[in-house]
């Protein structure tokens, strides 16, 4: 039994059956988990071994120009694993295309594979019957970025770059982002296909600057070249989309159901950053009701920084918050930093750590609350040992603080669209109510979270932050699309809970949560959309699986208050005619996106 063995199927098979939990899948799916976090000892897991194509297998017919082999393919949580996946590396955009009118004639289905950090099944579906998938890796060719001045100024990238590689040159010809996703070893393909995001929203007076949006990554498109099919020619062929075009809408950020080989992205000049921790405020305080008048509650921060998130470890009781200044000089006590990841402590689990991992996942799930215990004081001694409290550099380095050597746990996630006005109560009825589910759990002697919760803001990707062109409109499916219909709500709010995956009652007390979200934050008050990178639409017994989440909820999240013609089956429509032989596809997605 290979390595990917003893990680995968185990991690798939309880992925899908948690509500059968025994110790042995547990432990099973933990080791997925484990393995990662031993290997990671934590240095992080990387696919480690690659067969070069051969055999009675190998696919038929396959573009002998181009680069093709077998190799592990494992998501970040590791709960979706395959062994020996077909994957090829096209080393120029002419190659992709040669790969995807292949699949066509030679009916197999093309997944873009960027970091393989994603959580949603977009590129494997576990437990599906899904045969004849080319993975296409774009990380090792489809990685050239060029930078032009301009105002806006704009970079064009190939979308296997990693964000931590596009940064590093922006930053070097003197240009960054607003915000972006904490780690930097995403590809801007990744990144792009659904909606990533930082935490920043304007603080109270701030001025946007040129370049830049509060919403997602992928609102910061001003064209995108992706392979789409040509009637004419009866082939896959490249096609450049304009912003200005209607017809781009839907790529913006697809889901999965899309290739996307380069984009060009409005950029703001570079600016420093200083970033402050604190983990002396307690969870009732931080998010106390919106009638509180403490003076550090998260709205307050809010206010005045903007840029704020809350890490909150369960049974604990002061969160780690951080919050980013946009601050030209270096404060006397800032601590300079000139490269990212300066959270070391949190990127690396010490020894107890491990140790407490171990337990969890050798059967003894009540050790949550001692873990949750050990992770706050492990941050608080950090933070002082590191003198990491308080840094300030050029901006990425303190927007990249998650490294892949950091314990690899599940998430669910959702946006909760809302007005600025109503930040303190959607985080107060957060927090409440997940604080009286996770002690209701635990005095049935249940503890199906030990990850923290994680929360923070974004604007939404509205065109008027789009520089230099007229957008003809936000991404159909981004999770932080506005709503025309309710011009008040002008924020998100992103919450997050993880959790070691295959821990009992978690995908139990995940659905719980989700319907609470999805019933609580509604009407004139709010709405939600799912995080399409994390778990949603839960079972009870599985994440991405309630068919009326899939098939009703989250669709009509997606449609209520947008025009005719600009809906989830228009944006449907549009990726299928893009992708009429839907090679671009996979069972979870042939589900949610038929
Ligand atoms: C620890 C951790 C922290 C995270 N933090 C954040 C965060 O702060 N903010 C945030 O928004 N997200 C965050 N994410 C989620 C992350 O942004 C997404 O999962 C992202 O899709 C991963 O990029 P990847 O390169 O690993 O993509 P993969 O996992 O390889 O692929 C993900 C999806 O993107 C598609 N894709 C990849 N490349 C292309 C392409 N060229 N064309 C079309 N589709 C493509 C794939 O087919 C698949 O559907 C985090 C993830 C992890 C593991």
């Amino acid at each position: 039994m290979t390595a990917s063995d003893e990680q995968g199927v185990d991690a798939v098979e309880i992925g899908r059956e948690a509500s059968t939990w025994s110790r042995r899948k547990f432990i099973g799916a933990a080791a997925g988990a484990a393995a990662g976090t031993a290997a990671m000892s934590l240095t992080g897991w990387l696919p480690a071994f690659r067969v070069p194509a051969a055999g009675a297998a190998t696919p038929p017919n396959f573009p002998s120009m181009i680069s093709l082999y077998q190799q592990a393919y494992k998501n970040w949580a590791g709960d979706i694993a395959v062994d020996a996946a077909w994957t090829c590396a096209p080393k120029t955009p002419a190659d992709v295309v040669a790969v995807v009118n292949w699949a066509k004639a030679n009916l197999y289905k093309v997944r873009p594979r960027g970091m393989m950090h994603n959580w949603s099944p977009l590129t494997f579906t576990p437990g599906s019957s899904d045969a004849n998938i080319m993975l296409v890796d774009t990380t090792q060719y489809l990685t050239s970025v060029s930078i032009a001045s301009g105002s806006p100024a704009t970079v064009t990238a190939q979308t296997g770059v990693t964000m931590d590689a596009l940064l590093t040159q922006l930053e070097s010809a003197g240009y960054g982002l607003t915000a972006t996703p904490a780690p930097g070893d995403l590809t801007l393909g990744g990144v792009l296909a659904i909606n990533g995001h930082g935490a920043a929203i304007p603080a109270t007076g701030e001025t946007r600057v040129t370049g830049s949006s509060y919403g997602s990554l992928s609102n910061l498109v001003t064209s995108i070249t992706a392979v789409v099919w040509d009637s004419g020619s009866s082939q896959y062929v490249l096609k450049t989309f304009a912003r200005s075009s209607s017809a781009c809408q839907a790529l913006l950020a697809h889901v999965g159901r899309s290739f996307i080989v380069s984009a060009t992205l409005q950029v703001r000049a570079n600016y420093r950053l200083r970033c402050q921790s604190w983990f002396d405020i307690a969870w009732s305080d931080l998010f106390a009701p919106a009638s509180s008048t403490y003076s550090r509650k998260f709205s307050n921060y809010i206010s005045s920084s903007g840029r704020v998130e809350a890490i909150w470890f369960p049974f604990t009781n002061t969160p780690w918050v951080k919050v980013w200044t946009p601050t030209p000089s270096k404060p006397l006590f800032s601590k300079q930093v000139n490269s990212p990841y300066n959270y070391s402590f949190s990127d690396n689990l010490t020894s107890d750590e491990t140790s407490l991992v171990s337990q969890i996942i050798g059967g003894n799930p009540s050790l949550a609350p001692t873990f949750g215990a050990l992770q706050i004081s492990v941050v608080g001694a950090g933070l002082i040992a590191t003198g990491t409290w308080d840094i300030w550099g050029w901006s990425k380095n303190s927007l990249l603080y998650v490294k892949p050597s950091t314990l690899r746990v599940t998430a669910n996630g959702y946006a909760i669209i809302t007005s600025r006005a109503n930040i303190q109560r959607v985080v107060n009825e957060f927090a409440t109510t997940y604080n009286t589910k996770l002690n209701a759990y635990k005095a049935a002697g249940k503890y199906p979270m030990n990850g923290p919760v994680e929360i923070r803001c974004t604007g939404l990707d509205k065109t008027n932050e789009v520089d230099g062109i007229t957008a003809a409109g936000p991404p159909l499916l981004s999770s932080v699309r506005p709503r025309p219909d309710h011009t008040d709500w002008d924020v998100a709010v992103w919450v997050d809970i993880l959790t070691i995956p295959g821990t009992p009652y978690a995908a139990q007390f995940y659905r719980e949560m989700e319907q609470w979200i999805f019933s609580n934050y509604s009407g004139s008050y709010a709405t939600v959309r799912p995080e399409w990178s994390k778990g949603w639409g839960y079972s009870s017994t599985a994440a991405w699986s309630d068919a009326t989440m899939l098939g009703t909820t989250v669709p009509a999240a997606i449609d209520a208050g947008q025009a005719a013609g600009a809906k989830f089956a228009d944006a449907r429509a549009a990726l299928d005619a893009y992708d009429p032989s839907r090679i671009f596809t996979n069972s979870f997605l042939d589900t949610f996106l038929p």
